[in-house]
Order: C-alpha cells, then structure tokens, then sequence
C-alpha cells in the first residue's frame, strides 16, 4: 500500500482564535512510579457551555486526563489551566483552598461506591458546601436547588444511595458535583452502569446543564456512541497520545486518523457509511517497522517506513488536529 506524506509546516494550534477556552491544557505528561508515562504531550481545550468528549480504550489515558486536572494525578510536564489559573502551579494553602472553592468538579464513574453509603441525599449532596465552609441555611437552599437542577425529587432526601436507582445514584452524583456552582466538571464513564433510558436522562441533563450553568463539561467515557449525541468537540486518546481532535460530527463522519476511523466503524449504530471499510481497518500492515515510534502502528493498516517519525498533532483545517503521517491519504483506501 503506497502512500503520500502530507505533514503541515505549520505549528500545532487548537481552539478557536475569537474565544477563551476555560480548560486549557498544554503539553501534559504524567508519570507514575515505575517511570512510565501514562500520558505524554497533550494538548487540548474546553470552552465554558461546551461538551467536550473524550474517548479511548482502557489503558490509553483518558480517566488519568480527568484526574490530573482535578489534581488527583501526578502533573510531570505541562501545564493545566482553569479559568486563567495554572493549577498545576498551586502548592500548599493555595491548592487547598481552590479545591474547597470547588470551581473544578469531579463526578467518580461508579456512584454506588463514590457516595458514603450511610448519608442521606441532603448530606451527600451538601457536604461539597460544608467543606467550603457554606452557612448551613445557605448550604440547604442550595442543594434543594441542586435537586431540581437534576430532575430529582425532594422527596429523596432523606434516603441513603442503597435506597436509590441507579439513575437516581447518577443524579445525586451530579447535583453534588454542581451543587459548589463549578465552572468545569470532569464526568468519568457518567452512563457506562445505566441502562438505555437513564443513560439517555443523564447524557440529557449535561446537556442541559452546561447551557444553564455556562459549564465546561468534559465527558470521559470508552463509548462514541454515547459521546455522539451530547459532545460538541471530540479527543481521541490511545496510549496516552492525542491522536485526533476536532468537532464531534467531524471526527465522527470523517476521522482524520485510523484508530478514530476504526473507533467510528466499530461502534453499533454510529458507522453509516463506512461498516466495508471495518475489515481493513482491523488489518495491520505488514509493511508496519518494528522500530515504529508511533503508538498505533502495530494495529494500523497503513504503517511504513515514516511512521518511524513520532507523528504529533498538527492542524487540520479549523479546530482540528490530527497525529498521523499519512493523514487524509489513508482514507483514499477506504473507498476502494
Ligand atoms: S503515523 Fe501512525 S496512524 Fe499514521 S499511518 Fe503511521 S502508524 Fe498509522
């Protein structure tokens, strides 16, 4: 299989020139222990009102990316800024008291264990408040107003988690994530335990929510079918690389890199034009160097000689980028 090199001179660039993003992350590593590095030179935005979805496979990085902006996970390279402040640059008093105001949420992906089994809703969701050191009378109108934020019903505060559905589990988790009124809020696998009509409800409700509440939502999850109908833009993690982002239907429709393109036609119901394209996409290359720098050569169909080359993110079209050395010119083979 021959094919063209097309790499851009231009640098990398994301976000759209006109607007802020209020996540900005530039250059993300992370490392733990042993020295291996969990994710490597990532850079990504989300802007306040957007649904930003991330996707990936287990092990490619993608819930270490959620942790390391909330602080969770060890930052070695890069920055990770929030609404103007390097939160990779708080140490001490100051880190604590940007975790207490609470402006950056985390909502756990399984509820049942997230939420201390033995408080009540009303606690569950105040305790955010109270740590803040939120008066009590302030704390209990706000978590009524978190309540009927997500759809819950009042008649529910009193009850612990093991007295709730699964769905409901999910909107607690949710009402307690925006209940410190959070400008960004990292949703890990927030469907991936509900069942079709509650996955819907939860996905709905983001959706809602990041309009009403002005939220930057970045939505973690292993599922494109899921992130298709409620993310604006979409990130393609594998390995801990950025691979592809840009605007959801873009990537969706016409991925710029093999793994978002084998992602799109594997997914039930998402793949509407290219399902005879999937046998190939499966194929590995035999053409693929064994040296191969890039992290999805030994799973690419159109590995050669130049994917020796680390391919990093370059700019395609507007924001766009894509990690691959023979982006667009693969994707003649699929028409074939
Ligand atoms: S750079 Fe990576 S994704 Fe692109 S053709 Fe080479 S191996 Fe495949």
């Amino acid at each position: 299989m021959t094919l063209t090199t097309d790499r851009p001179a231009a640098p990398p660039a994301t976000g759209r020139p006109t607007e802020e993003p209020l996540l900005r992350i530039r250059g993300l590593g992370v490392s733990y222990g042993t020295g291996a590095r969990v994710l490597d030179g990532i850079d990504l935005d989300a802007r306040a009102g957007e649904i930003l979805g991330v996707i990936g496979e287990t092990g490619s990085g993608k819930t270490t990316l959620a942790r390391a902006v909330v602080g969770l996970a060890p930052v070695t390279t890069g920055r990770i800024t929030v609404d103007g402040t390097d939160r990779t640059a708080l140490r001490g008093r100051a880190l604590r008291e940007a975790r207490r105001a609470g402006a950056v949420q985390y909502m756990f992906q399984d509820p049942l264990r997230s939420l201390d089994p033995d408080l009540a809703v009303r606690h569950l969701i105040g305790e955010p408040l109270a740590v803040a050191g939120i008066p009590a009378d302030v704390r209990a109108e706000r978590v009524l107003t978190a309540l009927d934020l997500t759809g819950l019903d009042r008649a529910l505060l009193d009850r612990t988690p093991g007295r709730l559905s699964g769905g409901q589990r999910q909107r607690v988790a949710l009402a307690r994530a925006i209940v410190t009124r959070p400008r960004l809020l990292l949703a890990d696998e927030p469907v991936s335990a509900l069942d079709a009509s509650n996955r819907n409800h939860v996905l709905r409700l983001l959706d809602r929510l990041r309009h009403e509440l002005g939220l930057a939502v970045v939505v973690i999850s292993h599922d494109l079918d899921s992130l298709a109908g409620v993310a604006d833009r979409i990130a393609v993690l594998y390995r801990g690389r950025l691979v592809e982002q840009g605007p959801a239907e873009a990537v969706l429709t016409r991925p710029l890199h093999p793994y978002s393109a084998l992602l799109a036609a594997s997914a039930p119901g998402l793949d509407r034009t290219r399902r005879a394209g999937l046998a190939l996409l499966r194929t590995p290359s035999p053409a693929a160097p064994a040296d191969a720098a890039c992290v999805f050569a030994h799973r690419c169909p159109f590995a050669d000689a130049d994917c020796r080359e680390l391919p990093q993110p370059q700019p395609r079209g507007a924001d766009r980028t894509a990690a691959c050395h023979h982006a667009p010119a693969w994707r003649e083979h699929l028409s074939r």
